[in-house]
């Protein structure tokens, strides 16, 4: 049965301001993004009865962020672990940095919330041998870190380049052009996310992507604000595959009236200048299109199970 994923990346403000070369934004506010953004993602999928994959990164996160994490606990989602410190050289680290650093958000989440990781998800989509490693040494069902778009990795080269030359310093990096000619279909690994194997115990979940070598993805940013029919031709692409992993950020759904603080980045964050209303329904005619289409929705931790399973 063709299946669908769809997961959210708790990006708190920071690691905008972080990419965007920006300091001192938040000074001793709470960061609104988790707050505002994550029961509008519950709503919309207790609306349509469908489970997601939540990945978490705890460091910053408040005692009332906890809490609706909690909430998304109790909704049947799934908690994955999104590194502890979303350091975007966490390719670069070694091998026990990366451990360590993997360890401590696991570990938070477990006392915290009360599950256990089975899956990761490398800061900035970058991920490496030590990183593949760490996590086979941790027992992880499966990793979800490739991003396989020529377009996106350009753009962020882009990004990068010209800020440079503007004077600001962004933490972004990006890890190999390679990963963006990679396989689209999930695949079991053993040294590097990019290397499939038939069998074994991790899996790489690559992020959807259409259109051979520009590779467009199937991402909150892309979903919510290119033009429709666009969209529509994407979906109808990703309809063909056995399996859609879909990928959303926290940020997808806060606009720029929720809070001040989201002005210092209005300028580099174009989306949130979209109406809220305009992305949730966008959101919706997502999930509608592939429960419509006869997807059945699950969670990754799921498909990873069920992958495992069929060896
Ligand atoms: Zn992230």
């Amino acid at each position: 049965m063709k299946t669908v994923s769809f997961n959210i990346d708790i990006d708190p403000l920071l690691c905008y301001c972080s990419i965007h070369g920006i300091k001192d934004v938040l000074d001793d506010k709470d960061d609104p993004v988790v707050s505002l953004s994550i029961p509008r993602f519950l709503k919309i999928f207790e609306k349509y009865g469908v489970k997601a994959t939540f990945f978490v990164t705890a460091s910053g996160l408040t005692e009332k962020d906890f809490g609706i994490l909690e909430k998304v606990v109790k909704d049947g989602h799934e908690i994955a672990n999104h590194s502890y410190s979303h350091n975007y050289k966490f390719s670069l680290m070694t091998k026990d940095e990366i451990e360590e650093d993997i360890k401590k958000n696991h570990q938070i989440i477990k006392n915290r919330l009360g599950v256990e990781c089975k899956g990761f998800r490398s800061p900035g989509y970058n991920s490496s041998n030590s990183v593949v490693k760490a996590l086979q040494d941790l027992q992880y069902d499966y990793d979800s870190s490739l991003f396989p778009s020529f377009l996106y990795n350009a753009s962020k080269w882009l990004i990068i380049k010209k800020k440079k030359m503007s004077g600001l310093h962004s933490s972004s990096t990006i890890n190999s052009f390679r990963d963006s000619f990679s396989s689209t279909k999930p695949a079991f690994i053993e040294s590097y996310i990019t290397d499939s194997l038939d069998k074994g115990n991790l899996i790489e979940f690559p992020i959807t992507t259409v259109f051979p070598f520009i590779g467009l993805p199937l991402i909150g940013t892309a979903l919510t604000s290119f033009p429709q029919l666009l969209v529509k031709t994407m979906l109808y692409l990703s309809s063909f595959k056995d399996f859609v992993n879909i990928e959303f950020h926290a940020i997808d759904l806060c606009e720029l009236g929720d809070s001040d603080m989201f002005k210092a980045i209005e300028k580099m964050q174009f989306d949130l200048k979209i109406p809220l209303l305009q992305k949730e329904k966008r959101i919706s005619q997502v999930i509608e299109y592939y429960l419509e289409k006869g997807f059945c929705v699950k969670t990754l931790s799921e498909v990873a199970s069920a992958k495992k399973g069929e060896v």
